[in-house]
């Protein structure tokens, strides 16, 4: 006999997005169970990290889980731009801790998190909607049932497809990078590195983590380019490439690849009994492929609204559409304009790279800053294409505004 529960929500996939989502709903009173296939949470990472220290705040993370950044360094072949700030506004996570903290705030909330379970099949009802999914665990077959699901199984997007709703992402960023300790590191300042010989259609990183820890690598966007990101890590490191010299000897201690979607906003995220979150969803800015803190902003609200709706016991798509609303205006224009600009940099030559970098550094570091976290607030945009003295720097936030 199969083990079988029954939960009012059931969330599937133990990242950000699904730990926030399990969260909220549990702090709005419902029965929740957060199922992770993986022995712990966060037992692999696949992410480099690179988060702002105002999300950070808004989400409560503690301080002992992140580096803070001041400064921003890019390289292209034959440039270097470096804005600074007097405070520091990002960071770099630690990945593991913070999204233990994550889960640890649901489960204390009132979540049950199941691990070593993979969900590979969707129940559903005599309409065809989804109530309950399957899976295998260490004991076998295991089966819950439940009023809602939450499909935050990331890039894979399991449940989503195993209802035959959403197909495998087309337009993908490729990503690989070593964690490692270097011989000399500043911890205030991350690296960018851009041109052909990082990579064809993306960046290269160097994102610190203190202590002489950094992270560096490689992101290959695809179907643009066919070049194995961890292929090409291992030669910018043997070469030294550009800010990597100045690290001094490298000793890997962990490696890390991941798959990030990048079709832009192309998914519908709520059917009846059933809600997209997080990577899942496709909720990444696509310049810089960012998406942990909009997997754990709409997690949040995708675990209030699923929940309000069972309590309400009206859980069809209609039911579950201000989740969809809510992230729509938040990020939709943001992440088209992102779009936008990722388009105009992927086709880049090296020289045209060495003069896109002379126009980021006309751009005031507040400017800067709106801009790699795709904060395009419309009335700035038009200021800044209207009225910045530079004619580049004009054309630029043009393109944002889509003119
Ligand atoms: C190389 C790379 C670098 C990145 N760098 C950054 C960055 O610097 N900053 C940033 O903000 N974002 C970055 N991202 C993006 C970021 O990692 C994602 O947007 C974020 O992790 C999305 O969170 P999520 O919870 O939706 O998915 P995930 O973090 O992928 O979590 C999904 C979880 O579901 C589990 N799961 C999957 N299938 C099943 C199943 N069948 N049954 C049970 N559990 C399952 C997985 O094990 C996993 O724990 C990067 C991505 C890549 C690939």
């Amino acid at each position: 006999m199969p083990e079988e529960y029954d939960y009012d929500l059931v969330v599937v996939g133990g990242g950000p997005a699904g730990s926030s989502a399990a969260f909220a709903a549990a702090k709005n009173g419902i029965k929740v169970a957060l199922i992770e296939k993986e022995n712990s949470i966060a037992e692999t990472v696949r992410t480099s990290g690179v988060t702002w220290i105002e999300s950070i705040k808004e989400f409560g993370i503690p301080d002992n889980c992140y580096n803070p950044i001041k400064n921003f360094s890019f390289v292209s072949p034959n440039n270097e731009v470096t804005i600074s700030d007097s405070i520091a506004t990002a960071a770099v996570l630690d990945v593991r801790k913070t999204y233990r903290w994550l889960a640890n705030e649901a489960e204390e909330t009132g979540a049950d998190i199941f691990l070593k379970i993979n969900i590979n099949e969707v129940i559903k009802n005599e309409n065809n909607d989804i109530v309950g999914v399957k899976g295998t665990g260490p004991k076998g077959e295991i089966i819950f049932h439940s009023k809602i699901v939450i499909d935050a199984t990331g890039f894979t997007s399991v449940i989503s497809k195993a209802m035959g709703f959403v197909t495998q992402w087309k337009r993908f960023g490729a990503g690989a990078e070593y964690e490692a300790i270097v011989e000399n590191s500043d911890p205030d300042t991350w690296w960018l590195m851009v041109g052909q010989e990082y990579t064809p259609a993306g960046y290269a990183w160097i994102f610190p983590l203190g202590n002489n820890i950094v992270r560096i690598g490689v992101g290959v966007g695809k179907p643009e380019s066919d070049i194995d990101p961890t292929q090409r890590l291992k030669e910018i490191i043997e070469k030294q490439l550009g800010p990597i010299k100045k690290l001094g000897k490298i000793t890997p201690i962990e490696f890390h690849y991941g798959l990030i979607p990048n079709d832009g906003l192309s998914r519908k995220t709520v059917f009846n009994n059933l809600i997209l979150v997080g990577d899942s969803a496709g909720q990444a800015n696509p310049l810089v492929l960012e998406g942990i803190r909009y997997a754990i902003r709409f997690g949040r609200v995708a675990g209030k609204v699923a929940s309000d709706a069972i309590k309400n016991k009206k859980t069809d798509k209609d039911a579950l559409y201000p989740y969809e609303e809510n992230w729509r205006n938040a990020i939709e224009t943001k992440i088209n304009s992102a779009g936008k600009v990722q388009d105009r940099w992927i086709g880049l030559s090296d020289k045209e790279w060495d003069k896109e970098l002379d126009i980021i550094n006309e751009l005031k570091t507040d400017e800067f800053l709106d801009f790699i976290k795709a904060d395009f607030g419309l009335s700035n945009m038009l200021k800044l294409a209207m009225n910045h003295p530079k004619l580049a720097v004009r054309q630029l936030f043009n393109l944002v505004k889509g003119k």
